[in-house]
């Protein structure tokens, strides 16, 4: 745990929360301010800043725990598409420095906001960054 870090206190139980969900590594809880109803977060009990320091094992867990949430709730509250998303670094938008992964129920028309103005590029220029990219990522553990 980190201290002063409110979602290490919520994950483990310090703070009270919405819970949908707790096992030895997670607790999903959902958002106080939700984008729509059903909003849920997935914490780890584990303090890691983001995903850059994210223990590969627990992270392995994530998406597979994020399935199953994202299944639930598509049952549950029969919304048209869900959303997972998880921010890194304020410029990504990222607000609570401790790793959460977003799954957000969505419905046809809603007012959710989350996207990007599709770019331009090329072959080429996409293949030169592939290569060096791709390159670095051979080195990565
Ligand atoms: P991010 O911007 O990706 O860091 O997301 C942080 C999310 O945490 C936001 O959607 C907030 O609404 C949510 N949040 C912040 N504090 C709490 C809290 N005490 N309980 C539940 N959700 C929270
Ligand atoms: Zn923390």
């Amino acid at each position: 745990m980190k201290e002063d870090c409110i979602f290490c206190k919520i994950a483990n139980g310090g703070i009270p929360s919405a819970t949908i969900y707790e096992d030895r590594y997670f607790r999903v809880i959902l958002d106080i301010s939700p984008a729509n109803m059903g909003h849920a977060l997935i914490l780890p009990k584990e303090h890691f800043d983001n995903v850059y320091d994210m223990d590969p094992e627990i992270g392995s867990k994530v998406f597979v725990l994020a399935g199953k949430v994202a299944q639930c709730l598509k049952e549950e509250l029969q919304c048209d598409g869900i959303n997972i998303l998880q921010n890194n670094e304020e410029a990504a938008g990222q607000t609570v420095f401790h790793f959460h992964m977003h799954i957000i129920p969505r419905y046809e028309g809603d007012a959710v906001q989350m996207g990007w103005q599709p770019g331009k590029t090329d072959q080429e220029s996409l293949a030169a960054l592939a290569e060096r990219i791709g390159e670095k990522l051979q080195e990565v553990e």
